[in-house]
């Protein structure tokens, strides 16, 4: 007796806000916003409402493989009761948006992100190292880094755990069915329904954070739903996955189909040709200089002085040749400053990579890193393993 108080209990409380999907006016508007029967039952239509009805639910039943009824029979009713993502099945399904789709990737290739606010089930702490993980999942096949910033500074990619509507014209229902959504790039919003049970448990009980977050993840940075493979991440409906099968082959994949693979990166080397700006990890200023040969770091401004020529040497090292000056990045054991090209080892530096994505640069002279400080120094110093020796390369 006392379980089925509990059962009881946890269906009320589960499913008090949300109104099943009982009707096939329920279906219609449903079915609506998740991208079928798009063009079907709208004013300008001469078909009858109930007949576009029963072709969105039959291209809905065709999509998950269900028996193709065109009906709102017990299974169809089911599987549009369970919990999913928010997004469209078929985002792209117009002429205008096929054209978004085929354009809908980061053109950087360092992304920023920001956890805004977050469920009272899981502690910020644990949210932000969930986050972290599932986008990492993604990035670390690809040339894509990421950086998490402060919770009130700009970023690309914005997380927010947000209760009905929130202004965004995709309202939330309470717990149960939509779980969270994202936007497509270069847009970079990602929702979660504050309402839901979150867990950083992977028990197969309550809805799984770091499950759903690799599914929004992977929407924020391109890829549409796959609705014809239930071991993809990007399958629409919610489905316990063990931690170890992230991320599928199939997601690996696309993603790599989207920005490249981080192994191409490395073997093509895009370096030796490349000109980046390089912004520091903790002052967000970026390394400049001017003609009287100073290297100091400054704000962002776009100008040439903080635009750097990568020339790759046979020994893996490269030269850092200014764009505005053309001298190139020289030290000696106290001091950074630019020269005239002359070969030497104080003009040659190796970059190490770091597993946030940024580099530490090494003199190949002095063995001591490129350093610097809020006041906009930059200076030599022996590896310490701080954020100021820590670059982020943002290749123009
Ligand atoms: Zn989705
Ligand atoms: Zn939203």
């Amino acid at each position: 007796m006392p379980m089925v108080i509990v059962l009881l209990f946890f269906f009320i409380t589960k499913n008090v806000l949300l109104k099943p999907i009982e009707t096939n006016k329920d279906a219609l508007t449903y079915l609506t916003q998740l991208g079928y029967n798009q063009n079907q039952c709208n004013s300008t239509s001469k078909l009858p409402c109930s007949l576009s009805t029963s072709s969105g639910i039959r291209e809905y039943q065709k999509a998950f493989g269900l028996k193709e009824t065109g009906q709102l029979d017990k299974s169809t009713k089911e599987l549009l009761n369970k919990p999913r993502c928010g997004n469209s099945d078929t985002p792209h399904a117009s002429k205008l948006s096929k054209l978004a789709s085929m354009n809908s990737k980061w053109k950087k290739k360092h992304l920023k992100w920001v956890l805004r606010s977050r469920s009272s089930h899981i502690s910020e702490e644990q949210t932000i190292q969930i986050i972290h993980e599932a986008f990492e999942a993604w990035t670390k096949h690809t040339p894509l880094s990421i950086e998490r910033v402060c919770t009130n500074c700009e970023a690309d990619v914005v997380f927010d755990f947000a209760d009905g509507d929130h202004h965004d014209g995709a309202p939330f229902d309470g717990p149960g069915r939509t779980l969270a959504h994202a936007f497509f790039p270069e847009d970079g919003r990602v929702h979660f329904d504050a309402s839901e049970k979150w867990t950083e448990k992977f028990d197969g009980h309550d809805t799984n954070l770091f499950l759903i977050a690799v599914h929004e993840i992977g929407h924020a940075l391109g890829l549409d739903h796959n609705r014809h493979d239930k071991n993809s991440i990007m399958y629409p409906y919610y489905q316990f996955m063990d931690k170890h099968r992230i991320l599928p082959d199939t997601d690996r994949q696309s993603i790599i189909d989207i920005y490249g693979s981080r192994e191409t990166r490395k073997s093509l080397d895009p370096y030796s040709k490349m000109i980046a700006v390089l912004r520091n990890k903790a002052t967000h200023k970026v390394l400049d200089s001017n003609s009287n040969k100073d290297v100091y770091t400054l704000d962002h401004n776009g100008s040439n002085y903080q635009k750097w020529v990568f020339i790759q040497q046979d020994d893996g090292t490269y030269i850092l040749k200014n764009a505005a000056t053309s001298f190139v990045l020289d030290s000696n054991n106290e001091h950074m400053y630019t020269h005239v090209l002359n070969g030497g080892h104080f003009q040659k530096w190796r970059f190490h990579r770091q597993n946030d994505g940024s580099y530490v640069m090494k003199n190949l002279a002095t063995s001591r890193v490129l350093d610097s400080n809020g006041a906009g120094n930059a200076y030599p110093l022996d590896s310490n393993g701080g954020d100021y020796q820590k670059w982020f390369i943002e290749a123009i």
